[in-house]
């Protein structure tokens, strides 16, 4: 990293540090701003959006009202998508095929990763090296409880902050892709040890390393709050948790083990930078000088803060070479209805519950009922010794659930399945399904992203449902759920 490049990281996280502590309307101003010339440049060089915007006079068209692209769509049309006509299809899966490329630019300036398409089919990212830049830049600047003064700044360059990184493995899925580069973007500010969650000296390496942040996935965080006895590491000011849904239960837990702070940053791999994790009142602050999150129902209906939507659209400022703009991210979110103590004024998203498409759809004399993964939650989290589930749906109204209880389990293995299913009944779920409750003694990540799946579809929606129509009924089942909760 050259002077030059270090100068102008240190200034862009002191700017993006003021920029949190703005009036609300002025963060606005220069978002609107930045989705102006987003909106321009993509229609003039993305075959894709220029299609898509045919008939729209982009300069006048209210947002809300233009039409939302989808996951499927991004992968079909991927070489009309890019700005860049150097970029194929052909080339990047090229690239993807060496593991050797970690950490490399394609064509010399792209960071490019791969979503496993355990949501769906996957799909190619591509990023420059402006948003890589960016998403270190919000992490310095705004996910964290020191602010980002010059003189802070100046005291990390003589003693950098150690991030230790706990992933399953490195891949190119992306935020394992975009962490190859933070050593090499965030430079002389910071020194990296990536870890593997399963290395036999994982304990001692970071008891050696001493990391003032420790970044992992919810559950690994979990596992090592669990041993936390095994650790002793004095300079550890917070933690960091992405990818996977954090629940209260795990975050008083890590956070009483290890004593910091634990932030819960909610991202996508198409906008990564999308938010950071408050220090103070957990959720997440969406930085919205780059980002645009519009929470929705199922009819796209803009949901107002406090309520649980549906699903999200997103648009990244940032990503000029694959624009996402009102890109469907099936997520339910609630935004927070009032202003956030921890001194910054980005919007804050209070709830994340889980993906839409983390439910299951059972069957009754009623109809068609969804059972949303809150149920499976709170009811795990309402038996102490249960360390880990998952659910599996196997038939229309059957579901098939695994438990990993913690090792100093006080109650017998029989006695948890009982008040799980008791507890799981006490919430809502209906007498016609039925459950199956074993204990393992280890649940194993998805091999390829190393995130846990707590809810395994097997069987799908009904026939019938589709996401316009209002036959199911959806509602009462997941406001009973959600009020119970
Ligand atoms: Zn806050």
């Amino acid at each position: 990293m050259s002077l030059r490049q270090t100068l102008r990281f240190a200034v862009a996280t002191s700017r993006l540090g003021a920029v949190a502590r703005w009036q609300p309307a002025r963060v606005r101003r220069m978002q609107q701003r930045r989705l102006g010339r987003l909106l321009r440049f993509a229609a003039r060089h993305s075959p894709f959006y220029r299609e898509k915007y045919r008939g729209f006079d982009l300069a006048r068209a209210d947002f809300a009202r233009l039409p939302t692209t989808t996951k499927q769509e991004m992968a079909e049309h991927f070489p009309q998508v890019v700005t860049d006509p150097r970029i194929t299809r052909e080339g990047i899966e090229c690239f993807l095929s060496n593991t050797h490329n970690l950490g490399h630019w394609f064509l010399g300036r792209y960071g490019v990763s791969r979503t496993s398409g355990s949501q769906g089919q996957p799909l190619m990212i591509v990023q420059d090296r402006h948003s890589l830049e960016l998403l270190f830049a919000v992490m310095s600047a705004r996910a964290t409880t020191q602010r980002p003064t010059p003189f802070e700044g100046w005291r990390r360059l003589r003693s950098p902050k150690r991030v230790a990184i706990v992933a399953t493995q490195r891949g190119f899925y992306p935020s394992g892709a975009a962490f190859e580069f933070m050593s090499e973007l965030v430079g002389p500010f910071v020194r990296v040890e990536r870890l593997a969650s399963q290395q036999p000296d994982l304990f001692q390496r970071l008891n050696d390393f001493q990391p003032h942040v420790l970044v992992s996935y919810a559950s690994v965080l979990d596992a090592l709050a669990w041993r936390s006895d095994l650790l002793r590491l004095t300079h550890l000011r917070q933690i960091a948790s992405s990818s996977e849904q954090l629940t209260p239960r795990a975050r008083e837990r890590i956070q009483a083990s290890f004593g910091v702070p634990v932030v819960d940053h909610y991202a996508t791999g198409e906008c990564l930078f999308l938010s950071d994790g408050c220090p103070t009142h957990g959720g997440a602050h969406i930085n919205v000088d780059w980002a645009i999150v519009e929470v929705v129902d199922r009819h796209y209906r803009p949901v107002p803060p406090g309520e649980l939507g549906d699903k999200v659209l997103v648009t990244n400022l940032a990503n000029r070479v694959q624009p996402f703009i009102r890109y469907e991210v099936d997520d339910r979110l609630a935004l927070a209805t009032g202003p956030c103590t921890c001194g910054s004024h980005l919007p804050r998203i209070e709830r994340i519950e889980g993906r839409s498409g983390d439910v299951f759809w059972t069957r009754d004399a009623h109809g068609d009922r969804m059972l949303s993964g809150v149920l499976f939650h709170t009811a795990a989290d309402a038996i102490p010794d249960i360390r880990e589930w998952q659910a599996v749906h196997a038939e229309r109204n059957h579901i098939e659930l695994s438990l990993q209880l913690s090792c100093a389990a006080s109650q017998s293995a029989a006695d948890a399945r009982t008040r799980l299913i008791a507890k799981l009944r006490e919430l809502g779920l209906p007498r016609e399904v039925t459950i199956n409750v074993r204990i393992v003694r280890f649940l194993a990540s998805d091999p390829v992203t190393g995130k846990r799946r707590r809810m395994i579809n097997r069987v799908g929606p009904p026939d019938r449902w589709d996401a316009t129509n209002d036959v199911c009924n959806v509602h009462s089942s997941t406001e009973l759920i959600a009020r119970r909760a």
